[in-house]
């Protein structure tokens, strides 16, 4: 796939690894700052993964603007193919059934990549079964086009939706995620740090916990983001006074 711009490419390459920062990938990361923190922050209902970003509710509406903008582009380009193949041919064939014959493909290809949340996931990450080119051509009229030329259209029509989805949903959401970590207070430098080794935080928690058994709303309080400052000032003591704990097993 040929790429003109870095940071489209390296969007690709994450989304299709399972890479991307979404809060899943993120509480395995840094289970200290996002264990309590997975739900996606626009509906604040279901935990935030690869797929909710495609099958959340508050997100039809955008998804459904994006794909229309990319079937834009995809009938604008059926088009110039259609031009391209049949320059001395009929221009009155064009007018009268090629945008019909577009529109049924439209359709085609809307219940097909629409029929689960995974086939627009695949779609988006530009993979698509054989059948899909062959089934388009047969919408088309007779020597419209190539096979090769409709799955390279396909494949430019997924980059098109995919960057779209980049910049309205994935930029969109981060900039929200960004603004609730700054809300929690976990700033730029603690999600830079190393994350605390699990066992000797526990440890530590307990121990210095003389109400832990008695009051187990302030242990829950313990347990969630906002005393980071509070673990981080710890660890940073354990470092500075007896660097020893990171090698006791
Ligand atoms: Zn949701």
């Amino acid at each position: 796939m040929f790429f003109k711009n870095n940071s489209k490419r390296s969007f690709w390459i994450k989304i299709l690894h399972n890479e991307l920062s979404t809060l899943d990938v993120l509480v395995t990361r840094r289970p200290d700052l996002y264990a309590n923190f997975k739900k996606y922050t626009l509906c604040l209902e279901e935990e935030e993964n690869r797929l909710h970003l495609f099958s959340c509710s508050k997100l039809t509406n955008i998804i459904e603007e994006i794909w229309k903008t990319t079937m834009e582009y995809f009938k604008k380009e059926i088009l110039l193919l259609y031009q391209d193949h049949n320059k001395k041919e009929d221009k009155d064939f064009q007018s009268q059934n090629l945008l019909k014959e577009i529109n049924n493909t439209l359709d085609y290809l809307k219940l097909t990549i629409f029929n689960t949340y995974n086939s627009l996931l695949n779609f988006t990450l530009g993979l698509f079964n054989k059948d899909l080119t062959k089934k388009i051509i047969t919408f088309l009229p007779k020597n419209c086009t190539s096979t090769t030329k409709i799955r390279d259209l396909l494949t430019r029509t997924s980059n098109h939706f995919r960057n779209l989805f980049r910049s309205k949903v994935w930029n969109f959401r981060c900039e929200s995620i960004n603004e609730a970590d700054h809300t929690r207070g976990l700033t730029k430098k603690i999600k830079k740090n190393k994350p605390p080794i699990n066992t000797n935080l526990n440890k530590l928690t307990n121990s210095n916990n003389t109400k832990s058994t008695n009051d187990n709303t302030s242990n829950k309080k313990e347990n969630n983001i906002k005393p980071i400052k509070f673990i981080e000032s710890e660890i940073y003591d354990w470092i500075k006074y007896d660097r020893k704990w990171l090698n006791t097993p």
